[in-house]
This record gives C-alpha cells, sequence and structure tokens, in this order.
C-alpha cells in the first residue's frame, strides 16, 4: 500500500489561513490502512483545525468526508456537492489522490494534507517499512523476492558492499542490511548460485529518473 503521514496543525492552518471554508476529504484506500487520511483521521484533523481556528481568530468553517477512493473518478464524483460548497480542499489522499481531486474539481483549490511517503506494509504495530520504489522493472525474483533498490540503503544490485556489522546496515544500522536478507532468503529457498550472476548496468529508463510514466492497455481502452 501508499504509506503516508499527515502534516502538522500549524502546516496545515498556514495553508488555509486566505480560506474560510474547508473541505477536508478522506480517502478510504490507503491511507485509512495506514492511518493518515481514513474517516477516523478526517474527524481527528477536522476538530484540530476547528480548535486552531479559534485559537488563531481564522474563522475556518470545516466539513468532513471520506471517499472510498480519491484516485479512481467513479467514487470522485460522490464528492462533489461537499466540493462545491466549500472555498477549498484538505485532501488527506495520497499525492495521486489530491492530484486526481484537483483534476476533477479545477477551478478549486486542493491542497495536500498528508506527506505522501513509500510504498510499503505494516511490519509491526505503529511501524510501516518501505518495500518498493516502483523502479517499473522488476528484479524481485532475483533476489529471492527482496528489493535490493528499496532495502538496500545503497541500492545496489550486485551486493553486499561490505559495511555490514552484526546483519545491520552500515547507513541505517536501525534497519537490517538487505543484502544480508537477500543472502538468507536464497539460502532458505535452495537458490544461493543466483548471486553467481553479475547483474550489468541497470536501465533506469522505466524508472521516475525516465519522466512522469504512463502505462497503456490496448486491451481496455477499445
Ligand atoms: S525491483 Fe522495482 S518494482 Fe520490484 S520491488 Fe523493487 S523497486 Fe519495486
Ligand atoms: S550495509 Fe547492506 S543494506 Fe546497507 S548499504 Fe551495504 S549492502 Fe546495502
Amino acid at each position: 500500500m501508499i504509506v503516508a503521514e499527515r502534516k502538522s496543525i500549524p502546516e496545515l492552518t498556514g495553508m488555509l489561513r486566505d480560506h474560510n471554508k474547508v473541505l477536508v476529504l478522506g480517502c478510504g484506500t490507503c491511507v485509512t490502512v495506514c492511518l493518515a487520511g481514513g474517516e477516523r483521521e478526517v474527524s481527528i484533523i477536522a476538530s484540530a483545525l476547528r480548535i486552531a481556528s479559534k485559537l488563531e481568530g481564522l474563522n475556518l468553517e470545516v466539513e468532513e468526508l471520506t471517499i472510498e477512493r480519491q484516485c479512481d473518478n467513479v467514487f470522485i464524483e460522490s464528492a462533489a456537492e461537499a466540493v462545491n460548497r466549500n472555498d477549498v480542499v484538505l485532501s488527506l489522499g495520497c499525492g495521486a489522490g489530491v492530484q486526481a481531486i484537483a483534476e476533477r474539481f479545477n477551478g478549486k483549490p486542493v491542497y495536500a494534507g498528508l506527506n505522501t511517503a513509500f510504498i510499503g506494509i505494516l511490519e509491526e504495530r505503529g511501524l510501516w517499512t518501505e518495500k518498493c520504489a516502483a523502479c517499473g522493472s522488476c528484479v524481485l525474483h532475483q533476489y529471492g523476492g527482496i528489493c535490493p533498490i528499496t532495502r538496500c540503503a545503497k541500492h545496489m544490485l550486485n551486493g553486499p558492499c561490505g559495511g555490514s556489522r552484526e546483519d545491520r546496515c552500515e547507513v541505517r544500522p536501525d534497519r537490517p542490511c538487505g543484502w544480508q536478507l537477500i543472502y538468507q532468503r536464497l539460502k532458505n529457498i535452495g537458490q544461493l548460485d543466483r548471486l553467481n550472476r553479475i547483474e550489468p548496468p541497470r536501465n533506469w529508463a522505466a524508472s521516475l529518473s525516465g519522466g512522469s510514466r504512463v502505462i497503456v492497455r490496448e486491451d481496455h481502452r477499445i
């Protein structure tokens, strides 16, 4: 899922300072699961904004709404009435959701209430970790299902770097060495011979380095 974090209330009141009626718009998918932008967080942020508005004399009227998915026009339409009766939308969707809302309501300011961080999973209660950098050309099969791009701090496809100590990454000692994990996993599944191969320099054109990406499915465009 996409993992995001809430912006601080002072940052949000700073954005909304010149507006009177704000719709705090949640998203019921990824950001609900990562406890950043679902119905519960909409309610918390809306309440905090009301209090901050009173304290700072901003006169903000705050409406709350959560839709199923902000990145999908099928669901965006259900927010139309609420969007139209407010001056501004504070979206608690991910970056894609915010932009989808802004595209649909092109005469309305739409602000991001979250910082979209990464594609990851809930590793343990209250701890989300990055697992995929959406590189556009997945090589997980070669590395035992552990992503060297995301989980090695140096993004090494021919690792390890040699700096790891006691299974910790030298760049991020609070995280395990990705290459230690790759080695152990390949050993467990009897595929250590994969490490004999030298991975050639990678073509990063399929990643964001090649500019904003598009996927076309001709079979769905008829
Ligand atoms: S190889 Fe690329 S697509 Fe696959 S998990 Fe890693 S970053 Fe994501
Ligand atoms: S210690 Fe491991 S994870 Fe960290 S940069 Fe080196 S090979 Fe990558």
